[in-house]
């Protein structure tokens, strides 16, 4: 073959980048990534899911982007694969696909009310404050203004994200890049109360140490943990005594439970051994009726049939984040990830040539973001195994200008690397015009416009 090796990458976050940046690193294989995310703007979960309040978690965008620097690397941005263009279609234009589009529909709770209005998901939240081209705005500019208790289920770090989103002050997150009327509408809130609901005890929650202080050192808002929700059992004992991060947790929560509140004008009240049993309301949410549970002795928890309820006129359910499936990819729906071994993708259970995955489409919605790194470098390798085997198929339309042709021929306006770039530019200047590093542009028309510029 005379031209560079063809990968088409599905999907820009951090699994995507890193794999484009493995291929993009061989020194004796001349290769050709395009990286094709269906927004007009990369990086996934790391723009439109990392609390922007985060800024040094935030800068990993600035590792990623130099990726797109990289020799034979360019971002193809606005186009979905399924929609603009079928995964058959892409092996016409590419010799392998490497699928990494992500896991980041919500888990439901399954409980009744769950679908009373102010009721929503974690993610539809956590991607109106991100400013996410898809995000419905309408709904959060009007329960936000007009809440004034929430609860969030679910202890996770996406959980601690949301809570202290919410009960920052607007001048807290002034610094950040949330679109201006993200910060109007909180500015606007007249939330007094955040319920924390997690069903185990504190030595099950899993939260990083660093994200749960900050919950107690917020400006605004006083922490609140009831001494009764502090229990611990024998496996609470164990995992405490052989895992430092647990107990860094616990040492945190017993803390609170000691303090007195201030008196500031909010509240984060962090419930253990609460399970939410139901949603009630009227027009909207209004309370969560919750179970006590008590722990079983192996790290789970027992109902006790104790019900409480906790007036909430938004609830924000952050119980996990599963995948989805692609038209012609084989998908395991139960576990939500694409069926594979070593990174290549399996249709019962052969190898499908030229097709692979990493991400969180892999292995699910663990880890930290340099998780993405060991996993998309690891799939690489077999994909290279393959290529130097000689058993990747060979692309019949391999070349930038005709995949670029196929595009145009549909209409589709391509965001490249350097519409990015265009776009972060537009960005920066819109952030510097009130005096901040750089502040989201939201919609989709004005990003594909700014890209233009
Ligand atoms: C709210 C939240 C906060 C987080 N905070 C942190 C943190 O502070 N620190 C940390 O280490 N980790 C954090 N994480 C985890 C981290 O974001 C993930 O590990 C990481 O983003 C997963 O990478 P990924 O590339 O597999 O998926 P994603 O980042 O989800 O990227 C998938 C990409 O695929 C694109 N895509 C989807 N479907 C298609 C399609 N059909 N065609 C083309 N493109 C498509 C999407 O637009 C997206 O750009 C957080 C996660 C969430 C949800």
């Amino acid at each position: 073959m005379t031209r560079p090796l063809r990968i088409a990458v599905i999907g820009s976050g951090p699994s995507g980048m890193y794999a484009a940046d493995a291929l993009a690193s061989q020194a004796d294989l001349e290769v050709s990534v395009d990286v094709i995310d269906r927004l007009p703007v990369p990086f996934g979960l790391v723009r439109y899911g990392v609390a922007p309040d985060h800024h040094s978690i935030r800068s990993v965008r600035d590792t990623l982007d130099r990726v797109l620097d990289k020799p034979g690397v360019r971002f193809v941005g606005n186009v979905e694969v399924g929609e603009d263009v079928s995964l058959a279609e892409l092996h016409e234009y590419f010799d392998a696909v490497i699928l990494t589009y992500g896991a980041s529909r919500d888990r439901r709770l399954e409980i009744e009310g769950e679908d009373l209005d102010g009721s929503v998901a974690a993610t539809d939240f956590v991607a109106w404050y991100c400013g996410h081209p898809d995000a419905d705005r309408a709904t959060f500019e009007r329960l936000i203004p007009t809440g004034t208790a929430v609860a969030v289920i679910g202890v996770g770090n996406v959980a601690i994200d949301v809570t202290r989103v919410l009960a920052k002050t607007v001048g807290e997150l002034d610094d950040t890049d949330m679109p201006q009327y993200v910060l109007d509408t909180l500015g606007g809130s007249h939330i007094t109360d955040i319920h924390l609901l997690g069903r185990r005890g504190p030595a099950q929650a899993t939260f990083t140490t660093k994200e749960l202080r900050e919950l107690g050192e917020l400006l605004d808002a006083d922490v609140i943990v009831d001494p009764a929700d502090l229990a611990f059992d024998a496996a609470s004992d164990e995992v405490i005594r052989t895992d430092k991060a647990v107990a860094r947790n616990v040492e945190v929560i017993k803390e609170w439970a000691t303090r007195v509140p201030a008196g500031k004008n909010r509240r984060v009240h962090v419930h253990f051994l609460a399970r939410p049993v139901e949603l009630r309301g009227d027009d909207r949410v209004r309370e969560v009726i919750v179970e006590r549970t008590a722990l079983d002795g192996s790290g789970g928890v027992t109902g006790t049939g104790e019900l409480t309820s906790i007036a909430a006129d938004l609830v924000v359910r952050s119980v996990g984040y599963r995948g989805t499936g692609l038209d012609d990819v084989p998908f395991d729906a139960k576990r939500g990830v694409i069926p594979n071994s070593e990174g290549r993708v399996e249709r019962d259970g052969q190898p499908v040539p030229g097709e692979y995955v990493a991400g969180w489409i892999k292995r699910g919605p663990t880890g930290i973001i340099g998780t993405n790194k060991k996993d998309a470098n690891a799939t690489v390798a077999s994909l290279l195994a393959d290529q130097a085997a000689g058993t990747l198929p060979v692309a019949s339309a391999g070349t930038v200008e005709d995949f670029d042709a196929l595009l145009a021929e549909r209409g589709i306006t391509i965001v490249t690397t350097a519409g990015w770039r265009a776009i972060d530019g537009a960005e920066r200047a819109l952030g510097a015009s009130a005096g901040r590093d750089r502040t989201t542009i939201h919609d989709r028309q004005s990003l594909i416009e700014a890209s233009m510029a």
